[in-house]
């Protein structure tokens, strides 16, 4: 058992203008492996999230007003600060979502990448001089911060999916107010915690945590003090936040759901494709907008695939993300468990087998086995919706072209992974693939030096990398006239 008493950055209540709000801390949060509840929050609503906006809009003029230099030395506080809790947070991040230890530290490690790179890519905001059509103009272009951010976060990565949006915006100059997933609060405000410990001033980063996802959305989506919001969850739910953010014409950015296709050809490196769909699809249970989805095995390399994958998968160890050894944790609720077997199920009467698992695993209620499915056609409900378990659906294959219109017959289009030796093929692949990210004979393919998003449906805006910058800053074009030579 944990003892959360030594757990000096669990904390309870949103945190406005640098203050932790006072109040009657009535709402649960749960661990998921065990279904007990670790400790409780204080619920914020419609006046917290105000309060939040109106904190980051007073804090902006300050904060914009910073060298790029100074911004960045606080900013890489606060990342060093995340490196040297990466015990804790870790620990508090697998009590409240789940997933393994091992994984919750290295998504400590990943979302403070954000912010050490983004303490150095603040300091690199150029502008530009364009040569003007007429000899007694100027044209001049700067950047500059966009203003107050809000973002909406998910609880399958309850740290990075905050700090790859709150390391450019206030990298880029910009204040921010974050709501977390009403499962993930924790994480959270154990940044908000080491923020403060940093030195970032007051009102610079909020958070606010509460249940009502809709009222503290509408808040984030249509206040005027927002110039811009950043979403990062399901595609529903991201077109109904769109549409408010239109009232107000705000900048937004959208990372949003996948289906990503995992091909293997005939001439990949089987061991390699092995591992690579072991990376990508069962990290986090399958909880990850960028796990394969779908497995298309091309006829000549199927039957050795399928028998060494089936092996690996068998060998993974379904427990409780604290103790040693786990590599698959439970689901986050009970209804996400429904909602996979409700796929696998639908899948097997329509003609797909069960090659491993199927069903719901003896380490408790929200585990599911670690499931692999054979005879799959990418017509079934496994194939045509994002699973979010550790399912494996496996397709066979046999041309080229015909598993790329397969792998594109979607409304979405994060992340694709194919494996493959020849040259040819991995260009003509590559390029055709209607994705924002491809994994060539790799399974892992997220950092924060490379630009994350998606097309399609998956979204727009990256995170991560110089273009991850772009979404925070405004372009503003200067025309300097009367420059004529003097006669
Ligand atoms: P979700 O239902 O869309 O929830 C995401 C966040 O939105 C949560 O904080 C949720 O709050 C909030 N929310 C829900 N309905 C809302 C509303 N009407 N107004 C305002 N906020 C609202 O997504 P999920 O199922 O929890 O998360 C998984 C999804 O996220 C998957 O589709 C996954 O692919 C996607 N994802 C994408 C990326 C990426 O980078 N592209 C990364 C991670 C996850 P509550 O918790 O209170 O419901």
């Amino acid at each position: 058992m944990t003892d959360l008493k030594k757990l000096s950055l669990l904390k309870t209540s949103s945190y406005i203008n640098g203050q932790w709000q006072q109040g009657k801390a009535d709402l649960a949060v749960v661990n998921p492996a065990n279904e007990q509840t670790i400790t409780h929050i204080v619920n914020a609503g419609i006046t917290q999230t105000e309060q939040a906006v109106l904190a980051a809009q007073q804090a902006l003029p300050a904060w914009r007003a910073k060298s790029a230099n100074e911004r960045s030395k606080l900013l890489r506080r606060w990342f060093e600060l995340m490196m040297e809790n990466q015990d804790e947070l870790a620990t508090i991040l697998t009590l409240e979502q789940g997933k393994p230890l091992a994984e919750a530290k290295g998504e400590i490690a990943y979302g403070a990448a954000f912010i050490e790179w983004f303490a150095e890519e603040g300091k690199r905001i150029y502008g530009d001089v364009i040569p003007a059509p007429s000899a007694d103009k100027r044209i001049l272009v700067l950047k500059q911060p966009v203003g107050v951010v809000a973002a909406i976060t998910p609880w399958n990565f309850p740290n990075a999916m905050i700090s790859r949006k709150a390391a450019a915006a206030l990298g880029a100059g910009c204040t921010f107010v974050v709501r977390p997933a009403t499962q993930t609060p924790l994480s959270a405000l154990a940044m908000a915690e080491l923020a403060e410990r940093a030195g970032i001033p007051a009102g610079v980063f909020n958070v606010v945590v509460g249940s009502d996802a809709r009222a503290m959305g509408k808040v984030l989506t249509q206040h005027p003090a927002v110039a811009k919001f950043t979403f990062t969850g399901s595609t529903e739910v991201g077109k109904t936040l769109i549409a408010q953010c239109a009232t107000t014409v705000k900048k937004v950015s959208m990372e949003l759901g996948g289906n990503a296709p995992f091909i293997v050809f005939d001439d990949a490196d089987i061991d390699a494709a092995v591992t690579g769909a072991i990376a990508s699809k069962y990290r986090n249970a399958g909880q990850t907008c960028v796990c394969t989805n779908r497995i298309f095995v091309q006829d000549g390399a199927y039957d050795a695939f399928c028998a060494k994958f089936i092996a690996a998968v068998k060998q993974l160890k379904i427990a409780d993300g604290m103790q040693d050894g786990s590599q698959i944790g439970p689901l986050i609720t009970r209804s996400a468990l429904d909602d996979v077997h409700k796929l696998v199920t639908d899948s097997v009467q329509r003609g797909a087998k069960i090659a491993l698992g199927g069903d719901v695993d003896k380490a408790g209620h929200n585990f599911y086995q670690a499931t692999v499915m054979t005879d799959v056609t990418n017509d079934m409900p496994i194939a045509k919706n994002e699973i979010f378990g550790p399912v494996s659906p496996i397709i066979r294959f046999s041309d080229e072209a015909e598993v790329i219109k397969q792998a594109n017959d979607t409304d979405v289009g994060l992340a694709a992974y194919f494996y493959a030796r020849d040259i040819g093929r991995i260009f003509r692949v590559a390029e055709a693939l209607e994705y924002g990210m491809i994994g060539i004979n790799e399974g892992l393919i997220s950092n924060a030096a490379a630009p994350f998003g998606g097309v399609k449906q998956s979204g727009s805006g990256r995170e991560g990398s110089h273009y991850g910058l772009d979404d925070y800053l405004e372009i503003k074009y200067l025309c300097l006239g009367g420059i004529g030579a003097k006669t």
